[in-house]
């Protein structure tokens, strides 16, 4: 067992667990598919336990997670803030799942900063903040739903390792590895996998749901931005642009422009891929890198973001078009550090 599950952890995660009958399960901002996978799957399995358990996000997560097991269970504080007040007010425990410091959830924040009950956190993002009581953190897992198939073993709980919680740690792992194709992809997760798929997760299925069920509009959406708003800033870097009339025009939704940074990355001899779109209160960006440049720094540095060393987020109150003069010109700065 990976000793970021060791008997001191687990015995401290134990303790909170007996000791608490409502549990809140809380997650970051425009949630993903780990975040979803893994907050959901965590859900059943306190379930299992006899536990009341709330799933609360900070806003509405995409139409292609919305048919996970218990998905029409989550809380969305966005659209329900008084009752998301309440569980976290009248729960005993409250996990942290996905993300590492407290202003990634929004608005949630207020009510977790000013909560007194205990946190446990899992999550494998770098440089965690030190908020929880329990902190399980491995940046070398590729997603939070394979470090919740770890907790599960880990607390003795496989018998309650069904298709039903093994779906929703399924969909984690593939939308977060980019269907196994990362380099945070070990033979674990394959073990993981295998183990999986022997409990009955239809791999196929979840598959066709998350990626084949685009809305026409999407796929024009993408179509659009691959042909009119893709430019290459240097040699190795490239970034594709969305404004929010371009984003009205084409009836974005959430999770439009998910994995769109990925095909800018794909373009041979691009090291750095770069996606930025502007919201309704901030200018959204997201940072994909191959190899050695790490993108957690850069969003760190410059766009108060985070992340992974070769895919991370950062966001900017600058106008978009003052954010995109400014990444012109610190990527112009950078070319040779991206020539690897
Ligand atoms: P994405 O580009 O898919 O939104 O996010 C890539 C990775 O960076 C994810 O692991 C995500 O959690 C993290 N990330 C995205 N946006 C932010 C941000 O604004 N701040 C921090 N700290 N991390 C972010
Ligand atoms: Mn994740």
């Amino acid at each position: 067992m990976d000793s970021v599950f060791n008997p001191t952890r687990m015995q401290a995660a134990r303790a909170l667990l007996n000791k608490s009958s409502d549990i809140v399960i809380t997650t970051h901002k425009s949630p993903d598919g780990d975040a979803m996978g893994s907050s959901l799957a965590l859900h059943h399995f306190l379930i299992r336990l006899g536990k009341r358990s709330t799933v609360i996000v900070p806003d509405e997560f995409p139409s292609f997670l919305q048919w996970l097991p218990g998905h029409g269970e989550v809380r969305v504080h966005q659209k329900e803030a008084k009752v998301c007040a309440d569980a976290i007010r009248n729960c005993d425990l409250i996990f942290s799942l996905d993300y590492n410091h407290l202003s990634r959830t929004d608005e949630l924040r207020t009510l977790l900063e000013k909560a007194t009950q205990p946190f446990i956190l899992i999550d494998h993002h770098q440089q965690p903040d030190s908020f929880p009581e329990v902190s399980f953190s491995d940046i070398s897992a590729c997603s939070t739903a394979e470090m919740i198939y770890d907790f599960i073993q880990a607390l003795g709980g496989q018998q309650h390792l069904d298709a039903t919680v093994g779906t929703c740690i399924y969909t984690g792992i593939m939308t977060d590895s980019g269907s196994f194709r990362f380099p945070s992809v070990s033979a674990h997760t394959h073990m993981i996998v295998a183990d999986l798929i022997e409990r009955g997760v239809e791999h196929s299925f979840i598959h066709r749901q998350v990626y084949d069920t685009n809305l026409l509009s999407r796929l024009q959406l993408v179509g659009y931005a691959l042909s009119e708003r893709l430019e290459m800033l240097n040699k190795r870097a490239a970034m594709i642009s969305l404004d929010a009339a371009t984003l009205r025009r084409f009836n974005h939704q959430p999770g439009d422009t998910e994995g769109l940074v990925n095909h800018a990355l794909s373009i041979r001899d691009v090291n750095l891929a770069v996606f930025v779109r502007e919201g309704a209160n901030e200018v959204k960006l997201s940072f994909r890198s191959k190899g050695a440049f790490d993108v957690n720094a850069f969003a760190r540095k410059h766009f108060k973001g985070g992340g992974h060393a070769n895919a991370a987020g950062g966001s900017s109150n600058e106008s978009f078009s003052e954010v995109l003069s400014r990444l012109r010109e610190i990527l112009n700065s950078l070319e040779h550090e991206l020539n690897y």
